[in-house]
């Protein structure tokens, strides 16, 4: 069921910060920033297609949308292993493991990145969903049919049962 825009523009001045803050805890809780109920993931690599709560495209009909979120994605990465890396060298100070600072940076930035990676796609869609509000095409049943270059994608809308 197709339910009406959350998320328009608010009429006090005060309202846009409160607004911005709960689609980021949203997205923080894997959750949808727009609605905040439906669970944005199949499993921990794969986006659902639609918001099963309020259908929002979670990739907004847009095939390259999430190019942001990969760039997000590597920012909080690295300086996660960074400040790991920054807090085991402040404690072994002055006979700092080189070699092991070396290793450990390359090692867990690819773990790094995975933990972080559902984080940066729910939080890129929060922030485009903060600057660019949800209109109507992004509810759009005819948006379903919309191929992406890289190939049709393996989840279909939840089919209606009637009533
Ligand atoms: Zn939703």
């Amino acid at each position: 069921m197709q339910q009406a825009v959350t998320s328009r523009p608010p009429a006090a001045s005060g309202a846009a910060p409160r607004r911005a803050a709960r689609m980021l805890l949203r997205a923080g809780r894997l959750r949808c920033p727009n609605c905040g109920r439906g669970q944005i993931f199949i499993t921990w690599l794969k986006l659902r297609y639609r918001c099963p709560a309020c259908d929002l495209l979670l990739e907004r009909g847009e095939s390259d949308y999430f190019i942001g979120a990969y760039l997000l994605n590597l920012i909080i990465a690295e300086l996660i292993v960074v400040a790991l890396m920054v807090v085991l060298v402040l404690a072994t100070w002055p006979a700092v493991p080189w070699t092991a600072v070396t290793w450990g940076i390359a090692l867990l930035t690819i773990p790094a990145a995975t933990l972080t990676y559902p984080y940066s796609r729910s939080l890129w869609l929060a922030i485009d969903l903060i600057f660019r509000p949800p209109e109507e095409s992004d509810f759009s049943p005819g948006a379903d049919v919309i191929e992406f270059p890289r190939g049709p994608r393996t989840e279909r809308p939840p089919t209606r049962r009637p009533q």
